[in-house]
């Protein structure tokens, strides 16, 4: 499955050089990770057995500026998952023209098996291990799936003692460690945004759309957010335990509540109750796949019912779907500049650490939404002139970005 993974978002990368006229070796050194490291992680259980884990921590490229990317706990991950998903940062940290390169890590778990104790000891022992090839000038981890502000509490607080305070070293921090006001907020928020420059491009508002959300983490739950604050009607949204269906409208605060309350949306009374799979072909608006990677492909793709999908997780659609969607006329806004609204504010959290100086929320809305305007117009201007989907143009235009760089910088 991840193997998968990594040939589609290679076949995606190709496909770009292709309309580039890059040269195949210097399509190889883009593509080839510069470092990847695995580690082994013991811990004491609660239970006072030793549980192992494996952690990954891969760094794909850093012509642009230090690594960067999250760090997700979850049993999907692997070292060919953890390629994919630094290459694909590599390229979106290019298209929001933000200087970092790219990178991910995770670690191997079942989260929902670790307590608050386990789930701290195995994010300190990885950070045993990795913490002399990251740094606010090296390579900065983040939250991504099952980690969050607590976690880079943890993180930060783990690394400070090996190279003193240095609150760079990562991002996604909790406002009082010096945290950005509105990071938790931004890929959720980011999204929302890509989704009204689609819309305004087409002559379209976003009030009264219809939209279905997959995924009810830290992504899907903002972006509902957001979207119902806006005036969109959010008809569907689902996690691990199904889909949450309500044609007059799901009242997303509520089901924020419930999962707060409950950890999950199970038993959530807003909606009715059905299999996962059947929001992703419900009829709607705008479909944000906002959970894992690989869940549109040639299987489903052309029972998908909506008019526009904006990716807010990474890697959710397959190249053999994404060919079935643009046949059905369904324009997709990429994972590369879609969610791109994390990585962004992970930006401005590491510049406001690197000044000490700190901005408002509305400051960080204000400059979330510039970079999301520039990022579409960039996309449209190179998906006229190549002729292309707004998938190829986003890595057209990362792939161009990372290659001028890398040309300066010379062998
Ligand atoms: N995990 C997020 C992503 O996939 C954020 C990465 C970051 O802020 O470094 O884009």
């Amino acid at each position: 499955m991840s193997e998968k993974f990594l040939a589609n978002t290679l076949q995606y990368v190709e496909r770009a050089a292709k309309l580039l006229d890059l040269p195949s070796d210097d399509l190889l050194q883009l593509q080839t990770p510069h470092r990847e490291v695995r580690v082994e992680l013991n811990i004491r259980r609660d239970d006072g057995s030793i549980g192992t884990f494996i952690g990954f921590r891969v760094q794909h490229d850093d012509a642009r500026g230090p690594f960067k990317g999250g760090l997700r706990y979850h049993p999907h991950v692997d070292a060919a998952e953890v390629t994919a998903l630094a290459s694909l940062m590599t390229w979106k940290t290019a298209v929001a023209g933000v200087p970092f390169g790219g990178a991910k890590g995770g670690v191997q778990v079942d989260a929902a098996s670790l307590s608050p104790g386990e789930k701290q000891r195995l994010t300190r022992r990885f950070i045993d291990g990795i913490h002399d090839i990251i740094g606010a000038t090296k390579d900065i981890p983040a939250p991504d799936v099952n980690t969050n502000g607590q976690v880079m509490a943890w993180i930060f607080d783990q690394y400070t003692k090996y190279h003193g305070y240095e609150p760079g070293v990562v991002t996604g921090k909790p406002v009082s460690l010096g945290g950005s006001e509105g990071r938790a907020q931004a890929t959720g928020r980011g999204c929302v945004y890509a989704t009204e420059e689609l819309l305004a491009d087409r002559g379209e508002a976003l009030a009264g759309k219809t939209v279905c959300i997959q995924g009810f983490g830290n992504v899907g739950s903002w972006a509902a957010r957001d979207f119902a604050a806006k005036g969109a009607r959010v008809i569907g949204i689902s996690d691990i335990t199904g889909a949450y269906i309500a044609d007059e409208g799901i009242d997303v605060n509520a089901a924020v509540a419930h999962v707060t309350a409950h950890q999950s949306l199970e038993g959530f009374p807003g909606g009715e109750h059905l299999p996962g799979d059947t929001l992703l072909t419900k009829p709607c608006d705008i479909l944000v796949p906002a959970a894992l990677s690989g869940v549109l492909t040639k299987d489903n793709a052309a029972e998908v019912a909506c008019r526009y999908i904006v990716e807010g997780a990474n890697g959710p659609t397959d190249p053999e779907a994404d060919a079935i969607l643009a046949k059905k006329g369904i324009v997709v806004v990429p994972d590369i500049y879609a969610n791109c609204g994390g990585v962004t504010v992970s930006y401005f959290e590491w510049s406001q650490n690197m000044q000490h100086f700190y901005w408002d929320e509305a400051r960080v809305n204000q400059e979330l939404r510039r970079v999301m305007a520039r990022g579409f117009a960039d996309l449209r201007a190179t998906a006229n002139k190549h002729r292309c989907s707004l998938r190829t143009a986003a890595f057209v235009l990362g792939l161009g970005r990372v290659h001028g760089a890398t040309k300066l910088r010379g062998l």
